[in-house]
């Protein structure tokens, strides 16, 4: 069946997502400030909207793809889109946003008479573009079963994680876990160069040993061991270091709301906003290796 959707924020992921779901036969209204962005969009298919508001007022399923949840909320409050919608529109947001602003919008969606998702995305562009994304969703499971069909449009796999802000948690956790094993596998190699140890020899060891994890085995952060990594290409994205800045931000958040004693979770979010901000900018997340070994006396 067709589906009318409002897709608003077209940009490097919404974009893609919104031309998928144009492929799939559904009616896909767009909106975007960047005007080439929304031009790029229109080209593949999508419906130019006068405004956000007036998607939403035809949408049956409204999906928003944005920055931050500043937005979101933004776009749900002053923005009109809550109030634009029919009574019972599903809303889906896909944007990756603070999980407090997430349970916040869920609160306001349903305040308006509206369901409502959390269903924050992994996979990247390529993913995007591929229609391979995974999604992990927070909110009620007859929402997640309506929206199912479209997630599988854009996405390989989607998660119910359980209600609201569940997705955004899964999220943020997932990647709190990656961006301090990353550190800690490019600690492992810095200090094995300067024992005189191979890159080598700690690969074979530790992807065999209880070393083990993605950010070795798939993600090694030097070159030479996983030739598909990053670091082959002169750390060239993958996972670019400032979308892991802001992934730590979040979870870094999170913690302090929690009273949470993640020290490791916390520093890890120092790091990788420190490597953002500089040499990092446009590097592959494994590249903080560099500033590690930069960083070190020897
Ligand atoms: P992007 O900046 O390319 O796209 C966001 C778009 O939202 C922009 O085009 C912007 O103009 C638009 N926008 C902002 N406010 C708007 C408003 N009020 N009305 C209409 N449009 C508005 O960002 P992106 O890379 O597509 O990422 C989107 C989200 O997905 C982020 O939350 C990000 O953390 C998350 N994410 C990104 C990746 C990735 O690899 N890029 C991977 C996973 C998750």
């Amino acid at each position: 069946t067709t589906t009318t959707v409002a897709f608003i924020g077209l940009g490097h992921m919404g974009g893609p997502m919104a031309a998928n779901l144009v492929k799939a036969g559904h009616r896909v209204l767009g909106h975007d400030l960047v005007k080439t962005s929304l031009a790029a969009a229109v080209a593949s298919g999508v419906e130019r909207a006068k405004s956000a508001a007036d998607a939403a007022a035809v949408a049956d399923v409204v999906i928003t793809m944005l920055p931050a949840g500043r937005h979101v909320l933004s776009l749900y409050g002053q923005e009109g889109l809550l109030e634009a919608a029919r009574p019972g529109t599903l809303f889906v947001d896909c944007s990756t946003i603070d999980v407090a602003d997430s349970r916040t919008a869920h609160a306001a969606a349903a305040a308006a008479g509206h369901r409502s998702l959390d269903a924050p995305v992994s996979g990247g562009v390529v993913g995007a573009e591929a229609g391979t994304l995974t999604f992990m969703a927070g909110g009620e499971e007859a929402a997640f079963g309506e929206a199912e069909p479209l997630l599988a449009v854009m996405g390989k796999k989607a998660v119910h994680c359980g209600g609201a802000g569940a997705g955004q948690a899964a999220k943020i956790c997932n990647n709190m876990i990656l961006g301090v094993s990353m550190i800690a596998v490019s600690e492992a190699f810095v200090l094995a160069e300067s024992l005189g140890l191979s890159d080598q020899a700690l690969y074979d060891v530790a992807s065999a040993a209880s070393g083990q994890c993605w950010a070795l085995t798939v993600n090694c952060p030097v070159p030479g061991p996983v030739p598909t990594s990053p670091a082959n290409r002169d750390y060239r994205p993958g996972f670019a270091a400032p979308l892991m800045a802001k992934d730590l931000g979040l979870a870094a958040n999170a913690l302090r709301a929690g009273g949470i004693d993640a020290e490791l979770g916390l520093r890890a979010a120092e790091l990788y906003a420190r490597f953002a901000e500089g040499d990092g900018a446009e590097q592959d997340f494994s590249g903080i290796v560099r500033a590690i070994r930069a960083a070190s006396t020897a």
